[in-house]
């Protein structure tokens, strides 16, 4: 029995036999010609890479629809993506082989989405990765082939492409194993859809001859066991039946409400990152957007996205949302997210700096352009801005002053936008939660940024994994703040959420049904557990004291 450990991206357990995709060799073994052959090699495989993904696109959309095969679009832009192309010919300018120069810029490129703090981004780097990688094939001349299945089996190798996944016949796949990849990567996002138990980022190649071999994949653990022993076996295949039943009995509760055994209801949101992810929140039955990161729209471009740009993005969740809520946080940008345009100065503890909605003091023209386009999304669905990392009163009456010339521009324009959209703020400095009274005057909701909250209460970096195992993520600190704004929300009336990763944590579900919290925003997959968790509590049981004293 062989053992790896990677990353879960949907818990469960799948057993059957594998079969190890191999995709193609590394290029650093093929010859080369002079730089200007290989930059003509390089350019001629560009043009039929973008071929290939525009025939890509047609075939998503007649057999998966708009959504699923825009991403076949945005590979095809950014296979044409001027930085990529620069990379590559100075690679070649500098000796290198055209495929060796694709891959390796595609490499560096995507290790700059890799270092920021952030699953979805960490998936564009797979994105870029699988981009350079087309090309390098192509430039070595090889076809892309389907990924031929006979017996449903577990799928290995370094990571599956948008392609191979497209072209797949999902009803023989019992789960994905990837060397690489996030929890964000098209792999662990495929695996959520079809509910695949699946381990991503192992960080080890699968050898060949354990294909056809019998494979566990854990995904509880994040174990993968080849060849397992069969006393092994039958133990997995015991707890599969276990598992299998219990997520029978969540899928049960899709379409019930969120409430405690004595009636009290608590909506389940979904955090996002862009209208893409609004297919898992349907999917996992989530109840609306709780946070929106619309950073990540500023964090794909090049330069300020456009009110436009911005608008159709917002536009487009609102829509595939129907009317239920969707929270669009307001840029944050700064800290562990930056965007090189925004052109910050350097600062020795930029979490603590130029960070978000501080940024827009110094550049108003960034908040009223995202508000307008929060604005005339609110014409199309149910709609919400949220502004992060608030300190003071005066902030939240600054954002309100801007939204005032916003809806008054807009009215004297002409355009469609709902007067009456709801603008809250995030709880996640101590500053406002212990000002919490004089801010829910202010805002029309709150919702609790835990991460961050975590971080400045705490005084610890929630970047440093060796504070991981030290720092108690229960800390009465904390939770004493969040009880404490709960209760300054409901006495002015406003209503309070969570949207920072405490609200997924079933160990503190008690606490924020006593602490009267009328929403959680988790990832979609989490929406199920939390879903039975809250079922199974009583809100007059419920007992804050046993948390916070
Ligand atoms: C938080 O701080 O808890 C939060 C939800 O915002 P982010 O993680 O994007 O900083
Ligand atoms: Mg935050």
């Amino acid at each position: 029995m062989t053992e790896y450990v990677g990353k879960s991206v949907f818990e469960g357990i799948a057993i059957g036999r594998l079969k190890i995709v191999k995709h193609d060799e590394a290029a650093a073994s093929v010859e080369k010609g002079t730089p200007a052959e290989e930059k003509q090699k390089f350019y001629a495989a560009r043009e039929k890479a973008v071929a290939a993904l525009n025939a890509l696109y047609d075939q998503a959309l007649s057999s998966v629809g708009e959504a699923e095969a825009e991403i076949f679009s945005m590979h095809a832009m950014m296979t044409e993506d001027g930085d990529l192309e620069d990379a590559v010919l100075a690679k070649i300018d500098a000796g290198e082989s055209a495929a060796q120069a694709a891959e390796e810029a595609g490499f560096e490129l995507s290790q700059t989405f890799i270092r920021i703090d952030d699953e979805y981004m960490k998936a564009r780097a797979v994105d870029v990765i699988d981009v350079s990688k087309r090309l390098s094939g192509y430039i070595l001349g090889k076809e892309e082939q389907a990924i031929e299945l006979k017996e449903p089996c577990i799928l290995a190798s370094s990571d599956f492409t948008p392609s191979d996944v497209v072209k797949l016949d999902k009803s023989k796949v019992l789960g994905f194993v990837t060397t690489f990849g996030s929890d964000n990567s098209h792999t662990a996002i495929l695996a959520r859809t079809l509910a695949l138990p699946s381990v991503v980022n192992i960080r080890d190649s699968i050898d060949l001859p354990f294909d056809a071999k019998m494979c566990i994949v854990d995904g509880f653990t994040g174990k993968v066991l080849v060849d397992p022993d069969p006393k092994t076996l039958s133990e997995y295949e015991e707890k599969k039946k276990e598992t299998d039943a219990a997520r029978a009995r969540r899928q049960a509760l899709i379409g019930r409400k969120s409430e405690t055994e004595d009636g009290r209801e608590i909506h389940i949101y979904c955090n996002i990152g862009g209208a893409e992810d609004v297919k898992a929140v349907l999917a996992n039955d989530g109840e609306g957007v709780g946070l929106f990161r619309s950073e990540f729209l500023y964090l794909e471009n090049d330069d300020y996205p456009s009110e436009q740009m911005q608008y159709e993005e917002y536009s487009r969740a609102a829509k595939m949302l129907g009317g239920k809520l969707l929270v669009i946080r307001t840029m944050d940008i700064g800290a562990d997210k930056q965007a090189s345009y925004f052109h910050l100065p350097h600062e020795e503890n930029p979490a603590m700096g130029l960070r978000s909605v501080r940024i827009c003091f110094k550049k108003p023209d960034i908040m009223y352009t995202q508000l307008r386009a929060i604005y005339r999304a609110s014409a199309d669905g149910n709609v919400a801005a949220m502004v992060p990392m608030i300190i003071g009163v005066n902030e939240v009456r600054w954002v309100r002053k801007v939204a005032e010339k916003v809806r008054a521009d807009l009215a004297k324009e002409g355009i469609a936008f709902n007067a009456g959209m709801q603008i809250g703020i995030m709880i996640e400095t101590p500053a406002a939660a212990i000002i919490a009274d004089e801010l829910a005057k202010e805002a029309d909701f709150f919702s609790i940024g835990s991460n961050d909250l975590t971080q400045y209460t705490l005084a610890a970096d929630r970047q440093n994994q060796e504070l991981a195992d030290i720092i108690d993520t229960h800390h009465k600190a904390v939770l004493r703040l969040i009880s404490y704004a709960a209760d300054c929300a409901h006495k002015e009336g406003k209503w309070i959420g969570v949207c920072g990763e405490l609200a997924r944590d079933l160990g503190l579900t008690e606490f924020f049904v006593a602490c009267g919290i009328d929403e959680l925003s988790v990832s979609p997959p989490y929406v199920l557990p939390l879903r039975e968790k809250i079922c199974s509590l009583s809100a007059n049981k419920a007992d804050k004291d046993t948390f916070i004293k």
